[in-house]
């Protein structure tokens, strides 16, 4: 029986290529900034983002909680849009770690309107903690995988200037979003001060992330990182694999996204499905079955039967991932299972 896992970009795993990069990788301590390997993958994404430095680290969490920590001071407040990963999906980390306050703003499809951030930004007052950063991602996670305009980061960018903010980009998934717009990581990367990228999501290695953003910031991040026990040795290893994910994983997202899109406008044909497709924007999907057809917990578990394994978010959603180990006649395949249980 097929197995198609479309839970999440995540479950990757590496190629044999991939592998052969990680033997052949040269490696030193990386704690004592003598990795040449990691030194080259930061080399490499500094200058693909246009920022003065980088810093590999072991996970996006890592990598969003560390910057976090790095533009702000306990007690500061950051605004961030409610469905995003940096509130959902990382522990409350940024109140545990950096001891700072979010301002949760109420975004659409994961799109924060300038002035409703402009309008939420604080005083100075005695009273009153003080807005230090703003958080941005894309593409957007919870949202579907949805693009977020440059136009709007670049205003969102000068709104922050004015008023004294700094911009984080949790771009996760932001080789997705260049290569679904044809934008540059530089162009996505210059309204922020910083920027973390995940290597271990659609680009397939196994283990990653990095952060990048001027010198000063990059120092200290490595100081946070150093206290969050991201410290690694001989790192090299993961980061040969991340080098060998940008020259050979990158651009092949753009089948990830029309695998995606496939998927999606069959599933829209399908009675009791309601999937929004101009909201299939890159490599995930979100969708609704209707309870009266069949309820979702019901739709994952006759898919599980037939080897093909999607997310359950919850009342009746659902959501599908299309990566690296999914290949069109996974789709086909996937196309056929779900006609042959709903289309009756
Ligand atoms: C996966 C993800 C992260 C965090 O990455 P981990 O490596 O799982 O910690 C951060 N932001 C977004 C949008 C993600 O999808």
């Amino acid at each position: 029986m097929p197995f198609v896992d479309l839970r999440s970009d995540t479950v990757t795993r590496p190629t044999p290529g991939m592998r052969q990069a990680m033997i052949r990788a040269d490696v030193g301590d990386d704690v004592f900034g003598e990795d040449p390997t990691v030194n080259r993958l930061q080399e490499v994404v500094a200058e693909m983002t246009g920022k003065e430095a980088a810093l590999f680290v072991p996970s996006g969490t890592m990598g969003n909680q560390i910057s976090i920590n790095a533009h702000t001071r306990p007690g500061e407040e950051i605004i961030v849009e409610r469905d995003s990963h940096i509130v959902n999906y990382e522990c409350g980390a940024s109140a545990m770690l950096a001891g700072v306050q979010l301002h949760i703003l109420e975004g659409r499809e994961g799109i924060l309107p300038v002035a409703q951030v402009a309008a939420a930004i604080r005083p100075k007052d005695v009273h009153q903690p003080q807005t230090r950063l703003i958080c941005l991602e894309n593409t957007h996670n919870r949202a579907g995988g949805v693009l977020y305009p440059l136009e709007e980061m670049e205003r969102m960018a000068s709104l922050a200037r004015r008023r004294g903010l700094k911009m984080h980009l949790d771009g996760a998934r932001l080789w997705n979003a260049s290569v679904a717009t044809g934008i540059s990581l530089k162009d996505y990367a210059r309204p922020f001060d910083s920027v973390m990228l995940c290597f271990s999501k659609g680009l397939g290695a196994p283990v990653g992330s990095i952060v990048v953003g001027d010198s000063d910031f990059i120092q200290q991040a490595h100081y946070y990182r150093k206290a969050y026990g991201g410290g690694m040795r001989q790192a090299g290893i993961l980061a040969a694999a991340a080098l060998y994910a940008i020259e050979h994983h990158w651009e092949r997202l753009i089948d990830d996204h029309r695998r995606a899109r496939r998927l999606a406008e069959a599933l829209a044909e399908l009675p009791g499905i309601h999937i929004d497709l101009e909201r299939v924007q890159t490599n995930i999907l979100r969708f609704e079955v209707h309870p009266e057809v069949m309820t979702a917990d019901a739709l994952v578990e006759q898919l599980h039967q037939r080897g093909v394994f999607l997310l359950n978010l919850g009342p009746g959603k659902l959501r599908a991932v299309t990566h690296l180990d999914v290949s069109d006649a996974d789709i086909d395949y996937t196309i056929n299972v779900f006609r042959e249980l709903l289309k009756k």
